[in-house]
C-alpha cells in the first residue's frame, strides 16, 4: 500500500489547529495564531517570549520601556533640549521665567544624579531579565533537542527493525 503525501495546502486542510487560548482556527501548518489580539505559539514546545510575558512583573515592563526609550536618539535630543532651556531660563537670557536655579544649576545637578540612579537601577532590571530570558530560552532548546534525539533512537530502532525484518525475508 502507498499513501500518496500531502502537500501543505491539502494539509492544512487536513487537521486545521484550535488555538488553545483564544478558540480560533488556524491552518494546520500555522506557527502563531492568526488572531492579532491572541498571536499564540501554536507548537508542541514551551515558547521564551511567551513564557517571559506571562512571568513578567509591572516593573520589569517598566524597566525594559524605560530602557527602549533610552536607547534611542530621543532620549539625548530630550536631554539636550531640557539643558538648553533650564541653562536659558536660569541665566536670564530667556526673560520668560524667574530664574530658579542659579549657576552652577545645583538643582540640575541633584536631578541628574536622580535620574542617573534610577536609569542604573531599570538598567540592570532589564539585564537581569534578559539573562533570565536567556537561560529559559536554554532550558527550552534543551528540551527540545533531548525529546529529538529520545524521537531519533525511537525511528532508529523502528528502522534497525524494519531491515531485521527485511533480510529474514530473503
Ligand atoms: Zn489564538
Amino acid at each position: 500500500m502507498t499513501t500518496i503525501p500531502l502537500t501543505n495546502e491539502a494539509a492544512a486542510a487536513a487537521d486545521a489547529i484550535v488555538c488553545p487560548a483564544c478558540g480560533g482556527t488556524n491552518d494546520g501548518d500555522a506557527v502563531f495564531c492568526a488572531n492579532p489580539a491572541c498571536g499564540k505559539a501554536l507548537g508542541k514546545y514551551r515558547y521564551v517570549a511567551e513564557e517571559v510575558r506571562g512571568r513578567s512583573a509591572w516593573h520589569e515592563r517598566v524597566a525594559d520601556r524605560v530602557v527602549a526609550f533610552v536607547g534611542r536618539s530621543h532620549f539625548i535630543l530630550v536631554h539636550v533640549f531640557w539643558f538648553l532651556v533650564w541653562v536659558a531660563v536660569n541665566t536670564g537670557i530667556i526673560a520668560l521665567a524667574h530664574p530658579f536655579d542659579a549657576y552652577p544649576f545645583g538643582l540640575l545637578g541633584l536631578l541628574l544624579g536622580v535620574e542617573a540612579i534610577l536609569l542604573t537601577g531599570f538598567l540592570l532590571i532589564s539585564q537581569n531579565r534578559e539573562r533570565q530570558q536567556e537561560a529559559l530560552q536554554a532550558e527550552i532548546e534543551y528540551e527540545i533537542n533531548v525529546r529529538m534525539s529520545r524521537r531519533i533512537d525511537e525511528i532508529e530502532r523502528l528502522v534497525r527493525g524494519i531491515a531485521e525484518r527485511l533480510d529474514e525475508r530473503r
